[in-house]
């Protein structure tokens, strides 16, 4: 163990997006960042499908080679997989990231602006003088940051030790990702209401034209078999797929635990704050937290800056989840929703419901929203920092 601590401004613990994000931003700004992240390479254990949604792709500057083709239709299934509704936008409303080489592309983006990126390096817990004890490959050491930033995921460790609070409402996810050896015409997203396959949520394929990614996600302790045998079965009648495309002989395999509790109310403390899943930042009802650790990234880091460079004290109590988390109403009573559909009966009577001109409209509100994670108030226009004027790539 090194004799002095290393002290950076900000330790991020974790570099999925979130942890990349707020580094990038926080070292763009000039100020000294660790980012540690357990994996040793960026591009493997992902978790993520990847899905980007239009309001994502309109506000943050995404490598678009890191991208696959735009999708513009949504096609959801009830259980007998029989009269679906197709649900087609004029514009282009999801985009499925290429995740390894994106996340790679952040790591670089971080590091140019001056961030010291350390992978293979875990996260231990406190040493005994008000710092952190991190693993690398050199062995144990001390860190001693002015202030930490948890981006360690759904089951954040930092957190706890930060004493903030922490997931407890999670579903779990497993997907198979692989090339498409027979393309077809229109690339879409097609999702199964099935408590069955998914208890709770959705099984889904998505097939962009390039790739397959076929996945189911729900209440662990409700799939009837468990998550792996779920996936099994639904792989083998997964619709939106050519039967060539139905066995791949090789696929990734994705998967890990999603946080739809909504945004968790105490996310920061005089020490540091959480970002992405660790704060809970999913939204409760699509289960998408791409665009909302993005979104509270970027408030994490000008809130990181202002606490850095005023020291105005108190600052980081303004990083409020429960302000914040008020705009998840009504997601988190559809979610509620969502959750009460436990028989193949109860989905396909939703689906009497959905197959109307107003079911209809309500699905394409949600799946086609303008909205996603609400952005915080400081973050909206009329902007008077650079960080809110433009977005800085990502
Ligand atoms: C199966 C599945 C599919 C999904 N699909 C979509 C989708 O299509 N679209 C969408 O918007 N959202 C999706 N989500 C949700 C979305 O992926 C997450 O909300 C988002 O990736 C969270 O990013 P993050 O950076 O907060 O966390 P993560 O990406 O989980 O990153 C946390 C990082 O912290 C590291 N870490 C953890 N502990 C330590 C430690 N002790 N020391 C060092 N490092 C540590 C981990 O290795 C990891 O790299 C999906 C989730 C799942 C599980």
């Amino acid at each position: 163990m090194t004799p002095r601590p290393e002290t950076p401004d900000v330790l991020v613990v974790g570099a999925g997006l979130a942890g990349l994000r707020t580094a990038a931003l926080l070292a763009g700004r000039g100020h000294s960042v660790m980012l540690i992240e357990r994996r040793r390479r960026l591009t493997e254990f992902i978790r993520t499908t990847g899905i980007f949604v239009r309001k994502t792709l309109t506000d943050f500057e995404l490598p678009n080679q890191h991208l696959g083709p735009p999708i513009r239709t949504m096609v959801l299934y009830p259980p007998s997989l029989s009269r679906p509704v197709t649900l087609t936008s004029e514009q282009d409303e999801y985009r499925v990231g290429h995740m390894g080489p994106l996340y790679e592309h952040c790591a670089r983006t971080a590091e140019n602006a001056g961030t010291d990126l350390r992978l293979g390096t875990r996260f231990l817990g406190p040493d005994d003088d008000g710092g952190w004890l991190l693993r690398g490959p050199e062995g144990v050491y001390r860190v001693h940051p002015r202030f930490t930033v948890a981006a360690d995921g759904a089951r954040s460790q930092v957190a706890k030790h930060l004493q903030l609070d922490r997931n407890t409402h999670l579903l779990a996810g497993a997907e198979r990702v692989y090339p498409l050896r027979q393309t077809t015409a229109t690339p879409a997203f097609h999702c199964v209401v099935d408590p069955r396959l998914a208890p709770g949520y959705l099984a889904w394929t998505v097939n962009d034209g390039v790739h397959a990614h076929v996945g189911v996600a729900g209440y662990a302790r409700r799939f009837p078999q468990g998550i792996g045998h779920a996936l099994e079965s639904y792989a083998g009648c997964a619709p939106g797929l050519s039967p060539a495309d139905r066995h791949p002989p090789q696929a990734e395999a994705r998967g890990g635990p999603i946080p739809v509790g909504g945004l968790l109310r105490r996310i920061s403390s005089p020490r540091g704050l959480l970002v992405g899943d660790a704060a809970g930042a999913v939204s409760p009802l699509t289960a998408g937290g791409l665009d909302p650790c993005l979104r509270l990234s970027d408030y994490a880091a000008e809130t990181l800056h202002r606490a850095l460079v005023r020291s105005e004290p108190g600052v980081l109590r303004q990083f409020d989840g429960a302000a914040l988390r008020r705009e998840f109403r009504g997601r988190l009573t559809l979610r509620h929703a969502l959750a009460q559909v436990r028989t193949p009966a109860a989905a396909e009577a939703a689906f009497m419901g959905l197959r109307t001109p107003a079911g209809r409209a309500a699905a394409r509100h949600i799946l086609f929203a303008e909205k996603s994670f609400p952005d915080p108030e400081p973050m909206r226009p009329p902007a008077t920092s650079p960080l809110r004027r433009t977005r800085f790539p990502v």
